[in-house]
């Protein structure tokens, strides 16, 4: 007879360490789901995961502004976390992520300040630009530059949506997804490599692919 392993997932959960948790969580979750069959997650379970991850997000937005910070925005579906130091790097590894997690770890240290700020996609996306802006690039670098440019200028430098003309944030966005398995398949599972591979694609193409499309961060995070 087989017995679920004792783990004490309690212990890890006051740990700072997230990823330590979850990988406990797992774990304990595996070996239950293995004796008594895997059970998807009821409609009441959802409802409440769904209810308190808006509760966090609402508590979030009271603490820190319910706008983006640099443009004003206020839909609340355009505006996400953004790390004031840029150390993002730092609560991703440990698995502090997302409205879910890193809001309850925000909270759990009592909302401190300096260390996020709301923004919307767009201008967090600009200042994650801004940040590896060089006086000058290499060849290579700038080869790809250019082909990204031309492209943007085929599918018309503007957000298919919202009609944003920011060439910085504009995006190429796959009409009926598949985004990331295609860059995943031209890229030989390299998905920065399939990126520019789908840039080199359609400008290798005369016409303009309808499958395709320019979205701006903002539009292409809320999947229009
Ligand atoms: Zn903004
Ligand atoms: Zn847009």
């Amino acid at each position: 007879m087989m017995t679920v392993e004792k783990i004490n997932v309690e212990e890890y959960r006051q740990t700072e360490d997230r990823k330590e948790y979850l990988k406990a969580y797992y774990r304990k979750r595996i070996a239950v789901d293995k004796l008594y069959g895997y059970k998807s997650p009821s409609p009441e379970l959802r409802e409440y995961t769904f209810k308190r991850k808006n509760r966090l997000k609402n508590e979030v937005f009271e603490h820190y502004g319910r706008q983006c910070l640099y443009c004003g925005e206020i839909r609340e579906e355009y505006l996400c976390l953004d790390h004031v130091n840029n150390d993002g790097y730092e609560y991703r590894n440990k698995n502090i992520k997302g409205w879910y997690t890193g809001a309850g770890w925000l909270k759990r240290n009592s909302w401190p300040n300096n260390v996020v700020q709301i923004l919307c996609y767009n201008c967090n996306q600009k200042k994650y630009l801004k940040r590896f802006k060089k006086d000058s690039y290499s060849r290579i670098t700038l080869y790809w530059q250019r082909i990204k440019l031309s492209v943007k200028e085929k599918y018309g430098n503007k957000c298919a949506v919202c009609g944003c003309n920011d060439i910085e944030i504009l995006q190429l966005d796959h009409v009926n997804g598949g985004g990331n398995a295609e860059r995943r398949e031209l890229g030989k599972g390299r998905k920065g490599v399939g990126a520019r591979k789908i840039y080199k694609k359609l400008y290798d193409e005369p016409n303009t692919l309808p499958e395709y499309r320019l979205l701006c961060s903002n539009c292409n995070m809320v999947h229009i």
